[in-house]
């Protein structure tokens, strides 16, 4: 699975002030509060850590080294273009892009967001095939 390592350190690398700015979307992106409102309330499935809030999954209830960043609004593109388009291994599918970002990332309807994402990627559309019954209706 080292694959997935380079997302690991999409934060981690971040400045300070990238990384205060990260904090301050997290805060206030309003498709968030719901997940802050259930860490407050010191539910088991959200959880805050140095400010941070992260989502436990089922699974990792039991250790805390596997919880999720919770990722807001402005910074979803850009996990989803990190996850799904890498120097190395090219452009991932659907559900790799979504198994490397919940390896490390939480957002709201991430599969839809990731599925949308990949099918739109021009980079994509470029290489592979045409699909002419790919999409589903919405
Ligand atoms: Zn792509």
């Amino acid at each position: 699975m080292d694959d997935i390592e380079p997302l690991e350190h999409v934060n981690s690398d971040r400045t300070d002030a990238e990384r205060n700015k990260f904090r301050q979307e997290q805060y206030a992106d309003p498709t968030l509060a719901v997940f802050w409102e259930r860490a407050n309330r010191g539910s088991s499935d959200f959880k805050i850590v140095s400010g941070l809030l992260f989502r436990v999954p089922f699974e990792a209830a039991l250790s805390d080294d596997q919880m999720q960043l919770v990722i807001p609004t402005a910074y979803q593109a850009e996990v989803i273009r990190l996850a799904h388009d890498t120097p190395v291994s090219g452009h991932f599918g659907i559900n790799k892009t979504r198994q490397r970002i919940a390896a490390y990332f939480f957002f709201p309807k991430m599969n839809k967001k990731v599925a949308e994402y990949v099918k739109t990627c021009h980079a994509c559309q470029m290489i592979r095939p045409k699909q002419v019954h790919d999409r589903q209706p919405l």
